[in-house]
């Protein structure tokens, strides 16, 4: 079991089994919303085990495509956890456990500040991944 939580403590959440995969994104949104690294699971995997009331959301504008869930007590980004895909993103940080995939991939690195540097031999792409 990998667990995870939000910086209070009111959202937590458990992973029943591994995570696909991670990845980063550098666009401005991510950045601003404090989740660029995230971490892929799988629904049916994925538990909310407290703090449901906690949640709120920041609904995407026109044009983009992410509901953004974070802890309205303490304000942690939390990623897409009330989606309901079969696969969504859950910010890296609020991991407890190791989550035991590496980062793969950057994405929107075209977008990336100067001052942040990449150091790792992840994939990179200026926008979006393009399967290879
Ligand atoms: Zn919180
Ligand atoms: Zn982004």
């Amino acid at each position: 079991m990998i667990e995870g939580s939000c910086c209070c403590g009111a959202v937590r959440f458990t992973l029943a089994g591994e995570p696909s995969m991670m990845g980063t994104c550098h666009c401005s949104r991510c950045r601003k919303s404090g989740a660029s690294t995230f971490v892929f699971v799988k629904r049916a995997d994925f538990s909310l085990s407290a703090g449901r009331d906690a949640i709120s959301l920041y609904e995407p504008e026109t044009g983009y495509r992410y509901r953004r869930c974070f802890c309205g007590k303490c304000g942690t980004a939390l990623g897409e956890i009330l989606s309901e895909a079969e696969s969504f993103p859950v910010n890296a940080q609020t991991f407890d456990d190791d989550p035991r995939v590496r980062n793969r991939f950057h994405e929107f690195v075209a977008d990336k500040p100067d001052w942040y540097e990449i150091c790792d031999d992840a994939k990179r792409f200026d926008g979006h991944p393009v399967q290879s």
